[in-house]
């Protein structure tokens, strides 16, 4: 009986370490089963890739778009399908602009335990919502909440797509995402050629991250960094 229960509680640890490893290597930032990841380019230039994630909402669009377009900085905007089609025009103010776009899911799902079928749509879905804002440029894929196991990277590496991920994410530590200086400084301080940084900006809670953007844009200039879309930077490597 006690026998039975210590092997029953061994089984259940065992268990539980493995889903944890299965979590960990589905938000693991520079490697995937399948396919080509990158989390930062390695090169000499002094290049670095601002990246925003989610939207377009009507409410930030505009106001993020001015600020970039103060700085004379082109970005690299993940969007979901969904917020394109409901938010078509600032998705088209995005475009007008001279941004680059990528692809971030349809519907923004946790997509590790999600069949091909599915993966295959909300892709495919938010291909399509890209294109019909006319925009023509090249499309790299960041998943949501950068997670991804088995069948996306996959998918991705089969449809012969770029996983585009991070190397710098401010707002991940709630005492540095509080305060826009903090942000600012984090990014500044630890940006290295080649790196891709990741903001939200489009969500009424993101407000220290916008009012971080120009001090980030004006610290790593000050630094001699110059500012490029994803694509401009996968070359690099
Ligand atoms: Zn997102």
């Amino acid at each position: 009986m006690r026998r039975t229960l210590i092997l029953s509680l061994v089984a259940l640890g065992l268990l539980l370490l493995a889903a944890y490893g299965v979590l960990q290597l589905s938000s693991a930032r520079s490697f995937q089963l399948f396919g080509e990841l990158v989390a930062r380019v390695e090169t000499d230039r002094p290049v670095v890739a601002l990246t925003f994630d989610d939207g377009p909402t009507p409410d930030y669009t505009g106001p993020v778009l001015d600020l970039l377009a103060a700085h004379g900085v082109a970005a690299t905007f993940f969007l979901t399908g969904r917020e394109i089609e409901e938010n078509p025009e600032e998705a088209r103010a995005i475009v007008a602009a001279g941004h680059e776009i990528g692809n971030h899911s349809y519907s923004h799902p946790r997509m590790i335990f999600m069949s091909p079928d599915a993966v295959r749509a909300e892709i495919e879905a938010t291909d399509a919502a890209i294109k019909s804002i006319g925009y023509e440029g090249p499309v790299h894929f960041r998943p949501p909440f950068g997670r991804k196991l088995v069948v996306l990277p996959w998918h991705l590496w089969r449809t012969g797509r770029t996983t585009i991920m991070w190397d710098l994410e401010p707002e991940t530590w709630p005492e540095i995402a509080a305060d826009a200086g903090a942000i600012a400084e984090h990014v500044i301080a630890n940006a290295t050629n080649g790196s891709i940084v990741i903001l939200h900006v489009m969500y009424e809670s993101r407000q220290t991250s916008r009012e971080a953007l120009p001090a980030i844009i004006e610290g790593l200039r000050a630094r001699g960094f110059d500012f490029v879309t994803v694509s401009e930077l996968l070359p690099e490597r």
